[in-house]
């Protein structure tokens, strides 16, 4: 059972003038198997905020605490290692690597940590034939659709079984049927796979299919209807 559980996490950046106070006291907490959207209009913090949950920046006060661990108090290689095992990214954009193979870009964090084992391109192969892409392993980004290369950047997020998939703007570059799409497979994949899941979108649609809606408002996170 994953939990994440943050606690008064604020955020500011220094700037010349006056520190630019981007979150004030964030409280949220997720078990495995639910989902939230956090909503809020451009510029409100919704990136920031998911950076730092997925460790990949620090909060200026405050906690996170996922499975238990606050991985702000691990040293640099272990949190690397805490990232790779708990958490997976889907950004706005894909970002696969546009000279490795379908299947070579859900290795790529596997990668990252050493050699992949048989399993771990056994793993890989699965994830793309549930994300619908069984058949286009060998093919390369530029050769597939923009909700393909989503679905694709979705399973790659999935390869070590993160306890907490987070989410921006997933849906933002694609049509809204294939947003639709992708959308729903990310619930889908959540029955089968367990994970939190947390998502920053401008879509109603996408919100409404999440169990929480939340709105970030003056730096805080409140609950919406
Ligand atoms: P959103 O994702 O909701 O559009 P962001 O989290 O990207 O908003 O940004 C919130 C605010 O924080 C913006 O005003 C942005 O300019 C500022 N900001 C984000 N990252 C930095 C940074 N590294 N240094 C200074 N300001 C930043
Ligand atoms: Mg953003």
């Amino acid at each position: 059972m994953s939990q994440l559980r943050v606690h008064e996490l604020t955020k500011h950046f220094p700037t010349p003038g006056e520190p630019l106070v981007i979150l004030r006291g964030v409280e949220l907490e997720l078990d495995s198997g639910q989902s939230a959207a956090v909503l809020g209009p451009s510029g409100s913090g919704k990136s920031t905020l998911l950076h730092i949950l997925g460790t990949l920046d620090a909060p200026s006060s405050g906690t996170v605490e996922l499975d238990g661990q606050d991985p702000f108090q691990l040293p640099e290689p272990q949190l690397a290692q805490f990232r790779y095992r708990h958490i997976g990214f889907v950004f706005q954009d894909h970002y696969l690597l546009p000279q490795l193979t379908v299947l070579e870009n859900v290795l790529v964090p596997v990668l990252s940590q050493g050699p992949a084992a048989p399993e771990h391109a056994d793993r890989a192969r699965m994830l793309l034939e549930r994300v619908g892409l069984g058949h286009r392993l060998e093919h390369r980004p530029a050769e597939i659709s923009g909700g393909e290369r989503q679905r694709a950047a979705i399973a790659r997020a999935l390869i070590a079984q993160p306890a907490l998939l987070l989410a921006d703007e997933p849906t933002g570059n694609l049509d809204r049927t294939t947003a639709r799409s992708v959308a729903r497979l990310l619930l889908e994949l959540q029955e089968q796979e367990g994970y939190m899941l947390l998502v920053v979108t401008h879509s109603l649609e996408l919100a409404q299919l999440l169990q929480r809606r939340y709105q970030l408002d003056q730096g805080r996170l409140v609950p919406v209807e």
